[in-house]
């Protein structure tokens, strides 16, 4: 039924959760799998070389929260690909869906946010608001 699904993680066990769902969705389905990361914007203030530095320092966190993640995907036969992008997560997510034209977005209702009391967390709020496409929130 769903043949392009884009994943959004960013290392909490929400997403790790997501990420297995989806990964099983994906071989079931045999769709093709998107994994999404986004870091923080790399303020064009900080000059270089700092600008080079915290650059290399997101991207190399982004490949430690996409790496247990893809363990827990396994392998996708239709194809698994990755995007590691810059900005804010629901922009990015919802940007990303529409290049790729995905079918379904799978998120953890929660990610990494400290207010543990919150039902949803802002990113999947925005992308559940803003969405063409059905969204499977993971809890
Ligand atoms: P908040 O960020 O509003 O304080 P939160 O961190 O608990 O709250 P969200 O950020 O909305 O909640 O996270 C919900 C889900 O959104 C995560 O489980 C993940 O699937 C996705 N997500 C969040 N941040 C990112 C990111 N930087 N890159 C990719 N996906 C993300
Ligand atoms: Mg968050």
């Amino acid at each position: 039924m769903f043949k392009r699904i884009l994943l959004g993680v960013d290392g909490s066990e929400h997403a790790l959760r997501a990420a297995k769902l989806a990964g099983e969705l994906a071989r079931s389905m045999s769709a093709d799998l998107y994994v999404v990361v986004c870091y923080d914007a790399v303020p064009d203030y900080l000059g270089e070389p700092y600008l080079q530095r915290a650059m290399a320092e997101r991207l190399l966190a982004s490949q430690e929260v996409l790496k247990p993640a893809l363990d827990i995907i396994g392998d996708v036969p239709s194809g698994l690909h990755t995007e590691v992008l810059e900005g804010a997560p629901a922009e990015a997510i919802l940007a990303v869906a529409e290049t790729r034209q995905n079918d379904l977005i799978v998120m953890g209702t929660r990610g990494r946010g400290k207010l543990a009391g919150l039902l949803l967390g802002s990113q999947s709020q925005k992308v559940v608001s803003n969405a063409i496409c059905p969204v499977l929130l993971v809890r």
